[in-house]
């Protein structure tokens, strides 16, 4: 090796690289930490997240429906309880009082009259999820909202306060993070790496793109959306494929009228995530978001018609004074989504000395606190039991919550509510039942070209439909690789069941 020598290497400077080399650098003060990442963090999830710190509040029907999803829930509500302290040792080791009061509390989830049957569902499940944990909120009338005017048609038919959910501002974190590093004496350096260096089943370091090297012993891949060029240094189908989840945040400012004082979202809709408006400030500055669109290679960024409907619906479904607010900025990142849409989260024990830590795919920033002590524990081999993170192991086959003929159900309605959320009207001579029967052919046509049939998720299931031959030609020797490492796998639904 030509270049620098540490203890661990952490590829990515986004919100999980950093979070992990600050609680690296909290539990070994000796340690020899390097962070390596371009400073501009193109495309980076992190840098265009709300970033709402959401956990009852992004529950689906699939939440509670099987071990690996409850798992998932779970480090998502130990993180809603571990934010508060997090954020005070941030602020201590950076000595960042102004990021102390960038969390805001307190999140409304509103159902529009407009609301699609799976948005629908979700709000039962979240209604659900808050009693089943006991989790405080409270039922309120939603023209009470402060901040609420919607369009005539898009009045809420009910809103849920989560006193305990709220937000973040993700910029200043990222921020402060890389203030707090510095001060733990951990080395932030610019720059992108090429390859993991990898010889007789371990790994030994880094090689980066101006081609100098640099030696360490553990290195923890936590490059967001753009891992699959490390996965591929893997034996082929060891670790699920990475994905690219797309997605758009604008930042706003409100023009001579008083804005929102707490995160107002709707429930996630099918395959998306929810309309959310986050306030960042005093100032009427806002955040806007999300848009969701999975891809298999990464997009130049989000289309011109989900950029419209995504600011047409906050101003109609939220407050329709939301046209005067000014454009700042536009924020384009990518979420790291898996085929399956479970996070990599640990080490790999086809290569020693390698760790994952990514995937996150919608919740990253809210979950970080409790990945980065669970990656803590990883590195430095802590004998710690981690019952959640078992299932995220990141060499695994595929996890299939669900059966295909319940996947290809679950696209139908996903789709079918995409075009209702994008304004669809039907004439009443036109039978819902003949859309329902497109989308079944679409989901049908799909899973005969596929290898290996598994359950996809219905965003995922899209975006192999949008871009076929591109998709199948990475999908299905991926497929063929999962057969012939892990054998007929069980799915983790069937065991379930069996259980
Ligand atoms: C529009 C949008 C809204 C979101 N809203 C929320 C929200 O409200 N709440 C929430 O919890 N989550 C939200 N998320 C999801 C959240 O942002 C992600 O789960 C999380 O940020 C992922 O963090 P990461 O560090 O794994 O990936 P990233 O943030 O993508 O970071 C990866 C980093 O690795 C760097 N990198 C890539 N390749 C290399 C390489 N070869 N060498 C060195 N460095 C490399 C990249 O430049 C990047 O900086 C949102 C995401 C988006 C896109």
């Amino acid at each position: 090796m030509d270049g620098g020598m540490c203890d661990v290497v952490v590829v990515g400077n986004g919100i999980i690289g950093l979070s992990t080399a600050f609680e690296l650098s909290q539990r070994a003060a000796d340690l020899r930490i390097s962070v390596i990442g371009p400073p501009a963090r193109e495309g980076a999830a992190s840098v265009a997240a709300g970033a709402m710190l959401n956990c009852f509040g992004e529950a689906t029907v699939s939440t509670l429906g099987d071990p690996a999803s409850i798992a998932k829930f779970a480090v998502t509500r130990a993180a809603l309880d571990a934010w508060p302290a997090w954020l005070d040792k941030l602020c201590d080791a950076a000595d960042g009082a102004r990021a102390r009061r960038s969390m805001r509390q307190g999140t409304f989830i509103v159902l529009g009259a407009g609301a699609a049957e799976s948005t629908i569902s979700n709000s039962h499940a979240i209604r659900s999820a808050l009693a089943t944990y006991d989790e405080p909120f409270e039922e309120v009338v939603p023209a009470e909202i402060k901040g609420m005017a919607p369009e005539v048609n898009s009045r809420p038919v009910r809103a849920l306060h989560l006193p305990r959910e709220g937000s973040i501002d993700a910029r200043e974190v990222l921020a402060l993070l890389e203030r707090a590093l510095t001060t733990r004496g951990v080395d932030v350096i610019p720059g992108t790496v090429e390859q993991l260096v990898i010889s007789d089943g371990r790994v030994h370091g880094v090689r980066l793109a101006g081609g100098e090297t640099m030696s360490a012993p553990t290195v923890v891949v936590a490059a967001g959306s753009l891992t699959q060029r490390f996965i591929e240094q893997l034996p082929p189908g060891a670790v699920p494929l990475m994905l690219h989840g797309t997605g758009l945040g604008v930042l706003t400012q409100r023009h001579g009228v008083p804005g929102f004082g707490q995160v107002v979202r709707t429930p996630n809709q099918s395959g998306a995530c929810g309309l959310h408006l986050v306030p960042l400030d005093d100032l009427g500055h806002e955040y806007i978001g999300g848009t969701n669109l999975p891809s298999f290679l990464p997009s130049a960024g989000p289309s011109i018609g989900v950029s419209f409907n995504l600011l047409r619906r906050a101003c109609e479904d939220f407050d329709h004074r939301l046209g005067y607010s000014r454009i700042h900025r536009w924020l384009v990142g990518r979420r790291p989504v898996t085929l399956d849409g479970f996070p990599l989260l640990g080490a790999a024990p086809s290569c020693r000395g390698l760790v994952f830590a990514t995937g996150t795919y919608r919740d990253g920033f809210h979950s970080s606190p409790v990945i980065a002590a669970h990656l803590a524990d990883v590195v430095l081999e802590r004998a710690v039991a981690h019952p959640y993170f078992d299932h995220f192991v990141p060499e695994r086959p595929p996890i299939e919550r669900t059966s295909v003929a319940a996947a290809i159900d679950e696209f139908i309605v996903h789709e079918n509510d995409d075009a209702v959320m994008l304004g669809i009207r039907l004439p009443y001579c036109v039978a819902p039942e003949s859309i329902s029967g497109h989308y079944r052919r679409t989901a049908e046509d799909v899973y005969s070209r596929m290898a290996e049939p598994i359950a996809l998720l219905p965003e995922i299931l899209n975006a192999v439909n949008n871009e076929p031959s591109e998709c199948l030609r990475l999908l299905n020797p991926y497929l063929r690789a999962v057969r012939e490492r892990y054998g007929a796998w069980v799915a983790p639904r069937a065991l379930w069941c069996a259980g």
